[in-house]
């Protein structure tokens, strides 16, 4: 008999265990029966056949209609043509050179799972020499290698390779259910009664060899539960762990630095400034530490809020550190956060007042004479506020007294650096996690399920709401209207950014992965611009492989208006904040994501001036991309750009990024159609930790929720 843990050579012998060890990672018996049946195909299916895109590898169910066997002409040999057709009427040619023998297996009228790579010839899809198994008949009696039984009228096809294919997974699945001991299961017996729920060993045979609809859809709900439960389970009891833990209370204190600040605000703070500042002081002044995240859009006034809870951890004798995730970012926050305080951030200077803090930045391209300098603020504590980006993390970077950590845009960062970071304090510190991301609410229940949430819904008041158009680029009369704009919003005093897809040096740039054109560069558009419709105007150009110092100088000459127009890539995509820059063109924006196009326009309109953003694409207006840049243009509402972007993502993207190991265990449940089912999940995690923290009652369910972090720290072993 065999378990989940049981090593496949065991069970299906040692060259079949090798070839899944190697094209898929398999080792385990429970490896192997959580790689679940991507689709299931029945006799008949009419969409296969309709499908098959040129260059993948293909499984596809069909019937054999007609077979013929030829000489080949110019060449020695022979060659076998059949004709496989669906139920719909589609058909498939399957050619066999020099295989004659085949023909015996392959008998008019007769089903067959066929797998190969599709490739076209004279314009008709075709497979080489594919791969096949017949399908059992059910008035034959046949035993062949060649036929495969399935025991219902659902046929398991498996995410498959060139090495190993469907029927070889689905005959190792058959083998390893017959062997294995059902498994005992995790879920707490309560929860399997309160939701229906079947339990795991028959979800796991049933998700296999589903023997009807019916239970192939009980089985992968219970499959989701599970994975949505241990994935809350994990997240509810981190927040609850790291609650618990004690920190230091950073209450703040009346005459300090963060009075002295707020007298000094040329503006007033919004209401969700306002609130959500009072949530994070309060969260500040309590013995255990703050987690929350802050989601607000570009422009919301973010960074504001977070200065004001820097301000309030100095002024209790603390610390702050703002992590950001580029040096272009790092050095603009550092700018803006001095040029804030003003004085305020002059300690030492004479004629400083006396709450003055100092405020430092660390990246990792100072010098080493820079870099020990500024290491030494941190060190001895004389820098209440420090800017940096990941160099921060680095070993033999070492705070006084690090009270309050603050990261923004978080969907860079994983969990494990906040963490690391986290570290350097010698309490937890509190932390503040800050994005502009939108995120829809069964993300921000998984990604982010282990910190409170805030939203700053409002911008501040005199912003005018940008406009948004799609142009299309391969229309000259249109171009030459976009960069007339351009020009105008320059003589009216204004700046402009023109974002390109790629760099345009041959280093970075790696060869497309389809047919299209390489996109457009900002290399060579920054020169056709200033050769041509923008000659005479100031034109700066700003990249990811530009040095650090070379990137600063640009965005400062930018800041300070001796350049008109930036032509960039996404570097400028977070945080950049240049108020006078009123216009952005972005080309190709087909190439872009929703949500990064969303967030690269936040980038203008930043002042009280009207901001323009043009969507230069030559994606065809009905085609998904053209639609896509449709519906960036007629809204600025994050969130509902948030829905739409999640849609167009794959789910293990949205999760990998912040929670590495949760993506291997969450196979089946989607963020965008189980968001009920998610919720409950959460509920109940809530119900089961706060009665029992450490799962006590539930050693099952403890064991299977350290098995899921452990593998999330191996991931993030290998990772690096
Ligand atoms: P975010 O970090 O959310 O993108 P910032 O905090 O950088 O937003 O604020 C964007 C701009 O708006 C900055 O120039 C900032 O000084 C300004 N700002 C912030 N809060 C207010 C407010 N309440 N009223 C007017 N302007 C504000
Ligand atoms: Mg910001």
């Amino acid at each position: 008999m065999a378990t989940l843990d049981t090593k496949l050579s065991s069970v299906v012998g040692a060259k079949t265990a090798t070839a899944l060890a190697d094209n898929l990672e398999m080792a385990t018996v429970g490896d192997l029966l959580h790689h679940y049946p991507f689709r299931y195909a029945q006799r008949g299916d009419r969409a296969d056949l309709n499908a098959l895109q040129i260059g993948e590898h293909a499984t596809v169910v069909a019937r054999v209609r007609t077979v013929t066997n030829r000489p080949m002409r110019n060449r020695r040999g022979s060659m076998l043509d059949v004709t496989v057709s669906d139920d719909g009427g589609n058909t498939l040619n399957l050619t066999f050179f020099n295989q004659p023998w085949q023909a015996r297996h392959l008998k008019a009228g007769r089903w067959g799972l066929f797998a190969g790579k599709v490739t076209e010839f004279r314009g008709r899809r075709q497979l080489n020499s594919p791969d096949f198994r017949m399908l059992a008949d059910t008035d034959e009696e046949e035993t062949s290698e060649l036929i495969e039984e399935f025991a219902g009228a659902m046929i398991p096809v498996y995410r498959a390779t060139g090495k190993v294919a469907t029927w070889t997974i689905a005959r190792c699945v058959r083998v390893a259910l017959d062997v294995l001991t059902d498994p005992s299961d995790p879920l707490p017996a309560s929860l399997r009664t309160e939701h229906s729920l079947m339990d795991y060993g028959a979800a796991l045979r049933a998700i296999h060899r589903p023997d009807s609809t019916e239970t192939l859809y009980a089985a992968k709900k219970r499959l989701k539960w599970q994975e949505a439960f241990l994935l809350q389970v994990t997240l509810v009891q981190r927040k609850t762990r790291a609650a618990a833990a004690p920190a230091t209370p950073r209450p703040g204190r009346t005459g300090g630095i963060r009075d002295a600040f707020d007298a000094r605000l040329p503006f007033e703070l919004t209401d969700g400034q306002r609130r959500v500042g009072d949530d994070i002081g309060t969260d500040l002044a309590h013995p255990h530490p703050m987690h929350r995240l802050l989601q607000g859009d570009v422009g919301s006034g973010k960074t504001m809020v977070s200065l004001r809870a820097m301000l309030q951890v100095v002024d209790s004798g603390g610390q702050a550190a703002m992590l950001a995730p580029t040096e272009v970012l790092a050095a603009q926050h550092f700018h803006t956060i001095r040029e804030q305080l003003g004085d305020l951030a002059r300690a030492g200077e004479l004629g400083a007042p006396e709450t003055a803090t100092g405020v430092t930045l660390v990246t990792g391209s100072l010098g080493a004479a820079a870099r020990r300098g500024a290491l030494a603020t941190l060190a001895d504590g004389s820098a209440g506020i420090v800017i940096g980006t990941h160099a921060l993390l680095y070993e033999g970077v070492d705070f006084a007294d690090l009270g309050l950590v603050v990261i923004d845009e978080q969907h860079r960062f994983g969990v494990e650096q906040r963490d690391a970071l986290r570290a350097k304090a010698g309490k937890p510190p509190h932390v503040l996690v800050m994005t502009a991301t939108p995120i829809p609410r069964t993300v921000a229940m998984t990604v982010y399920g282990d910190l409170e949430t805030s939203r700053l819904t409002e911008l501040p008041a005199g912003r005018t709401p940008i406009k948004t158009h799609v142009v299309p680029g391969g229309d000259g009369r249109w171009m030459n209207r976009t960069w007339q704009r351009v020009r105008e919003e320059v003589e009216a005093g204004h700046q402009a950014y023109v974002v390109c897809p790629r760099i345009g040096d041959d280093e970075s740039d790696s060869a497309p992965a389809d047919d299209r054109r390489p996109p457009l560069a900002v290399l060579e558009v920054a020169e056709g611009l200033s050769n041509g419709p923008l000659a005479g105007l100031r034109i700066g150009i700003l990249h990811g492989r530009m040095t650090a110092d070379a990137k600063e100088q640009v965005m400062n000459e930018y800041a300070a208006a001796k350049l008109d127009v930036l032509v960039a890539t996404t570097v400028i995509e977070v945080g950049v904040n240049v108020p006078n820059a009123t216009v952005m063109i972005i080309m190709d924006a087909d190439r872009f994501g929703v949500s990064q196009l969303h967030q690269l326009r936040g980038r203008v309109g930043r002042g009280t001036a009207a901001g323009l953003c043009l969507l230069v694409s030559e994606a065809e207006a009905e085609s998904p991309a053209g639609e896509r840049l449709a519906a960036v243009a007629s809204t600025t509402d994050g969130f509902r750009l948030a829905e739409l972007d999640l849609e167009q993502r794959r789910e293990g993207d949205v999760l990998g990024e912040a929670q590495s190991g949760a993506r291997s265990h969450v196979r089946l449940l989607s963020l965008l159609r189980d968001a009920d089912l998610i919720g409950q999940a959460r509920v109940a995690a809530e119900a089961v930790v706060g009665d029992d923290p450490d799962l006590t009652a539930e050693p099952l369910l403890a064991q299977a929720v350290a098995n899921l972090i452990d593998d999330e720290r191996a991931e993030y072993l290998e990772k690096g």
